[in-house]
C-alpha cells in the first residue's frame, strides 16, 4: 500500500514536470515577437545554401533553425521573378509586376510591412550590400513604376522616417542629376546623424539612439565580399541595437545579402563562396542576438533563384557546381524561421505569405 501510494505521488510529480517542460518552451514560441528580422539572400536557392554548407564543412548557421518552409515566387506577369516584385510580394503582400517597386498590378501603392511597423511606433531599419535604393530594400519604402529610378527611390527614403539604413548609394543623395538638391543635408534636418565609409569607420562609429541613423558603405555599389566587403555582420548586429534601444515597441529589420544574386548572374561560384560565408556570419550574429533577447523572430529567405545552379558531384570539399542560366529561375526558395511565432512558416505558401506571416506574428489587424 505505502509502495503503491509512493508510486502515485512518483507518477503525479512525473507528470507533472513532464506537462510543465514542454509547455514553458512552447509558451515561448507562442508569445508574439517584440521584433521581427527579415534576412534575405538574394538568389539564394537550396543549391546556394548548400554551397554555404559544402564551402563551410557543410555546417552552417541555419541549422540551428527550427523551423523550414518553401516559397512560390513567381510574379504577377512572369513565371521568373525579379527582385522587385519579389520583395513587392514579401514586404508588401501583393503580387506585381516584375520591375515595380511597391505598387500593384494597377499601379496603387501598397503599405509594406516596415511602413505599418512604422506607424505603430515600432524602430525600423534596413541594412543591405548593395545600395540603399536598390530593387529589395526600395521595395520596402518606395512605391515607383520602375526600380532603377534610384533619384526618384531616394526621396521615397528620405520621407519614409526610417529610423536606420546602412547601404551603398550615397551618390543619388548628393550627386543627383534630377536637381542639384544635397538629400545629405536634407537627411540631417530629418534628424539622422549622417555617416559614410570615406570619413567613418562604422565599427567605430557609436551610434546615438536619439538620433536616426545614416551609414552609407559605397557611393553607388559596395565592393563584393572576395574584394574585401566585410561589413554586413557588423552592421547588421549595430542595427540590432540601435532598434532595441530605440522604441519600447520593438522594431523591423530588413537585411539583405544583395551580391549572392550578382555572383550567380556571372555565373561565378568563388564570389558565391565568399558572399554565402558573409551571409551565414551575418546570420550568426542575428541568432545570437535574437537568443538573448528572446523577443525575436527571425526569418531568413530569399526572393529567387539565381543561375539555376546545379551542384553536379564533384567532392565533399571541392564541388563540380554548373549553372544553367546567368537570369533567375521560377525555383521554389526555403524559408527558415527562428524565434516566437516561427511555426506560421512551417509548409509550402506563395512568397506574399510572408508578408501576412509577419504581419499575423506582429499581432497587426486583418486589413
Ligand atoms: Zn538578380
Amino acid at each position: 500500500m505505502r509502495i503503491l501510494a509512493f508510486s502515485a505521488i512518483l507518477l503525479v510529480i512525473g507528470g507533472f514536470y513532464w506537462k510543465k517542460n514542454p509547455a514553458t518552451t512552447s509558451q515561448a514560441m507562442e508569445g508574439r515577437p517584440k521584433n521581427i528580422i527579415l534576412m534575405i539572400g538574394d538568389g539564394m536557392g537550396l543549391a546556394q545554401v548548400s554551397v554555404g554548407f559544402a564551402n563551410n564543412g557543410w555546417k552552417y548557421s541555419l541549422e540551428s533553425f527550427p523551423v523550414v518552409g518553401f516559397q512560390k515566387t513567381i510574379a504577377a506577369n512572369n513565371l521568373v521573378t525579379d527582385s522587385a516584385a519579389g520583395a513587392t510580394a514579401m514586404g508588401c503582400g501583393v503580387k506585381t509586376n516584375n520591375n515595380v517597386l511597391g505598387l500593384d498590378v494597377n499601379g496603387v501603392p501598397c503599405k509594406s510591412i516596415l511602413e505599418e511597423a512604422l506607424e505603430n511606433g515600432y524602430a525600423t531599419g534596413m541594412v543591405v550590400t548593395s545600395s540603399i535604393q536598390h530593387a529589395t530594400p526600395g521595395a520596402f519604402v518606395a512605391h515607383r513604376v520602375a526600380r532603377n529610378l534610384y533619384e526618384e527611390i531616394t526621396e521615397d527614403l528620405l520621407y519614409s522616417n526610417i529610423d536606420l539604413f546602412i547601404g551603398g548609394g550615397k551618390q543619388f543623395f548628393d550627386r543627383r542629376e534630377r536637381d542639384d538638391r544635397n538629400l545629405l543635408d536634407s537627411l540631417r534636418r530629418k534628424g539622422y546623424n549622417v555617416y559614410d565609409y570615406f570619413n567613418n569607420e562604422l565599427s567605430t562609429v557609436k551610434p546615438d539612439v536619439s538620433q536616426k541613423f545614416a551609414f552609407f558603405t559605397a557611393n553607388n555599389q559596395p565592393l563584393p565580399a572576395f574584394q574585401g566587403r566585410d561589413y554586413l555582420p557588423m552592421a547588421t548586429k549595430l542595427a540590432a541595437n540601435f532598434l532595441e534601444k530605440r522604441s519600447d515597441k520593438g522594431f523591423f529589420l530588413m537585411v539583405e545579402g544583395s551580391q549572392i544574386d550578382w555572383s550567380c548572374h556571372a555565373n561565378q561560384i568563388e564570389p558565391l563562396y565568399s558572399e554565402m560565408q558573409d551571409f551565414n556570419k551575418t546570420i550568426e550574429q542575428v541568432i545570437q542576438f535574437a537568443s538573448k533577447n528572446g523577443e525575436t523572430l527571425v526569418i531568413v529567405t530569399a526572393d529567387h533563384e539565381t543561375g539555376g545552379l546545379g551542384l553536379n558531384g564533384g567532392t565533399a570539399k571541392m564541388l563540380s557546381p554548373k549553372f544553367t542560366t546567368n537570369g533567375h529561375t521560377a525555383a521554389m526558395v526555403p524559408v527558415f524561421a527562428y524565434g516566437p511565432q516561427s511555426e506560421l512558416f512551417r509548409g509550402i505558401y506563395d512568397n506574399t505569405d510572408i508578408y501576412h506571416k509577419m504581419r499575423a506574428a506582429f499581432g497587426f489587424s486583418e486589413n
